[in-house]
């Protein structure tokens, strides 16, 4: 498989390096080069100072064909990075009269102000540079090459930064240097930890041609494995990963949830669609955010009835039909309860299957015998009802996304089992 062109990823800006602003630009940059077939080589966030600019772009120059650089290009005082970039390529500042106009017309007839001197020198640029317009605010984006490595300095306002991404940037790459061919192929797994994933398949792992790539995603009890072959000849990669990934599923056969790269909300949504059937959940401790979850999927309606959020204890009798004595009797965060709600949500709404949850999320409100984290969930369908009793030990949003992950998975197996 041919060496693959390589970029690198440059943000500048204090802000990022005392976390006030997190880099979501070159998330999206890396995303964009991936997929179309540049290996990111580097990422690396230097503050608005000379020195560490100038050594980012010649290491970067040193290791890549293609450098991406955001931020530092404002009509700020603390904005170095033109000067900086004109000295670094040999040019002369000059003023870009397209750019000028298009400044111009801004301040006229949209943004209505007069425009001040700081405005006008948005339109100076390096004389060495090829200038990238930018149709989405004031600051030009700007090409240079050296030593046939291509630059492009863009603004780090990230709507602005995305359009000249995309209309500027990825088409001059694409045609001028070779890119691979990538294909990612991903399952999910559940019930089975990462290290025990690992043990599971460290053979699996050790044969991989090098053009394969294996990584974990792990994410609430769930383990993504995503598989990633690289190269030049997509019919041999893309027969070579099926066949891996062929593998993969039987090694993990036992745990897996989907071949696909989807969300668990999604699998259930599908499993519901193909056998037409309906469902509702009753949320005390989750508040709602299942059914969030499950409405942040398009076409959701066509199984989702509803939910009612049964937080305090006279919604769940009043609402869903608890009893008093079952309440009063094991208290709201019980087997029971959880049970009565899910079989309440289940007529009141008249569907095929319900969820139905009730813990106590922290940090305050646990007692010795029911301590902060622990939370019952039940699953039924108009024939069964499941419960599981769960103790998650973390904080209050990470316990209410685990809760909604199990009690999601648990609906997910009663729906293939029966
Ligand atoms: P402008 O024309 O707006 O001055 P600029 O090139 O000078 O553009 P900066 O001043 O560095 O860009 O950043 C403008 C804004 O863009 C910042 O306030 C910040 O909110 C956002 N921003 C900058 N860099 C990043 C980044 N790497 N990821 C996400 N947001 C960023």
């Amino acid at each position: 498989m041919s060496a693959q062109t390589t970029a690198t990823i440059i943000t500048i800006g204090d802000e990022l390096l005392i976390g006030q602003v997190i880099d979501t630009n070159s998330a999206y940059i890396a995303q964009q080069l991936n997929k179309h077939g540049f290996a990111v080589k580097q990422r690396v966030a230097v503050g608005d100072t000379w020195n560490d600019i100038w050594q980012a772009l010649e290491t970067a120059e040193k290791q890549s064909q293609i450098v991406i650089i955001t931020g530092g290009l404002g009509p700020t005082a603390d904005d170095i990075t033109k000067p900086l970039l004109c000295q670094y390529f040999g040019g002369t500042m000059v003023m870009h009269e397209p750019t000028l106009a298009h400044v111009t017309h801004i301040f006229e007839h949209i943004l209505k102000r007069p425009m001040i001197e700081r405005n006008r020198q948005q339109a100076m640029v390096p004389d060495v540079c090829k200038v990238l317009h930018n149709q989405r605010g004031t600051a030009p984006g700007m090409q240079f090459e050296k030593n046939g490595v291509y630059f492009f300095a863009l603004p780090g306002v990230p709507h602005e930064m995305k359009g000249l991404i995309d209309s500027k940037v990825l088409p001059v790459i694409t045609q001028t240097f070779p890119q691979q061919i990538i294909i990612h192929k991903t399952l999910l797994t559940a019930g089975i930890g990462e290290s025990f994933l690992a043990e599971l398949i460290n053979d699996f792992e050790a044969q991989l041609p090098s053009f394969i790539k294996l990584a974990y995603l792990p994410n609430y009890g769930m383990v993504r494995l995503r598989l990633t072959a690289n190269g030049t000849h997509e019919r041999s990669i893309k027969e070579a990963i099926e066949t891996q990934f062929a593998t993969l599923q039987q090694l993990v056969a036992p745990y897996l949830v989907v071949n696909e790269d989807l969300s668990l909300q999604a699998v259930v949504g599908n499993l519901l669609l193909k056998k037409g059937r309906t469902m509702a959940t009753a949320e005390s401790c989750t508040g709602g955010y299942i059914a969030h979850l499950i409405t942040a999927q398009s076409g959701a309606s066509r199984y989702y009835k509803g939910s009612v959020v049964s937080y305090d204890n006279e919604v769940k009798q009043e609402v869903l039909s608890v009893r008093s004595d079952t309440l009063a009797l094991h208290g709201a965060v019980s087997e029971p309860v959880v049970e009565e709600m899910a079989t309440g949500i289940l007529h009141l709404l008249n569907v095929d299957y319900a969820i139905a949850v009730s813990g106590i999320m922290g940090p305050d409100g646990g007692t010795p015998e029911k301590p902060v984290g622990t939370v019952w969930v039940a699953v039924a369908s108009k024939k069964q009802t499941l419960t599981q009793k769960f103790h998650f030990r973390f904080d209050r949003q990470r316990n209410i996304d685990l809760t909604a992950v199990n009690a999601l998975n648990m609906l997910r197996k009663l729906i293939i089992e029966g």
